[in-house]
């Protein structure tokens, strides 16, 4: 079964992003940018314990859960990007905290007829892919959401 699989590395270096992403009942809606957040949080964070990004954070939109994940409330975020600031790793990019929230539905309206998602066919550097892709550690291709899309990244690891 095909699924939605981003380059992240190839993704970060890109400058001028021409995904797009036509979220039928929002029209300004960007996808894109929250299946990047979701990525990054699950894979390039590198989970502090006294996170500073959480104590940065003038409105309290930053949250550790008990699994050591950070959640953006998005609805309390103003974008004032002091959590980009604050992080010592910089994985909190500036663009993925937005101050419009953003969803992806992951175009299932087209996937579910194995028709390739907007973002896929928009993109010009060829970082996301619509192809059979499984979670493969080796090659650094993780699953994010539970398998809902893929990516290749270098993740973070905890020294033992
Ligand atoms: S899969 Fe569809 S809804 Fe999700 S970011 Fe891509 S274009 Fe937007
Ligand atoms: S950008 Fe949002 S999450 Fe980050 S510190 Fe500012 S209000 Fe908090
Ligand atoms: S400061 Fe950076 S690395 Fe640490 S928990 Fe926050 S986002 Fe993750």
């Amino acid at each position: 079964m095909k699924k939605l699989f981003i380059d992240l590395e190839k993704c970060y270096k890109c400058k001028k992003c021409t995904a797009k992403c036509n979220y039928y009942y929002h029209p300004d809606n960007n996808g894109y940018v929250r299946l990047l957040a979701l990525a990054a949080q699950e894979h390039v964070c590198r989970r502090c314990d006294n996170a500073p990004c959480v104590a940065s954070c003038p409105w309290e939109a930053l949250e550790k859960r008990e699994d050591g994940m950070l959640d953006r409330h998005s609805m309390r975020c103003t974008s004032c990007k002091s959590c980009t600031v604050s992080c010592p790793f910089g994985v909190i990019y500036p663009e993925i905290v937005e101050y419009k929230t953003t969803m992806c539905d992951y175009c299932f309206d087209r996937s579910d007829n194995n028709v390739p998602p907007i973002c896929v066919t928009t993109c010009k550097e060829n970082a996301l892919e619509w192809t059979e892709v499984k979670e493969d550690p080796s090659k650094e291709i993780y699953a994010v959401r539970g398998g809902k899309y893929f990516v290749y990244t270098v993740k973070w690891k905890k020294d033992k």
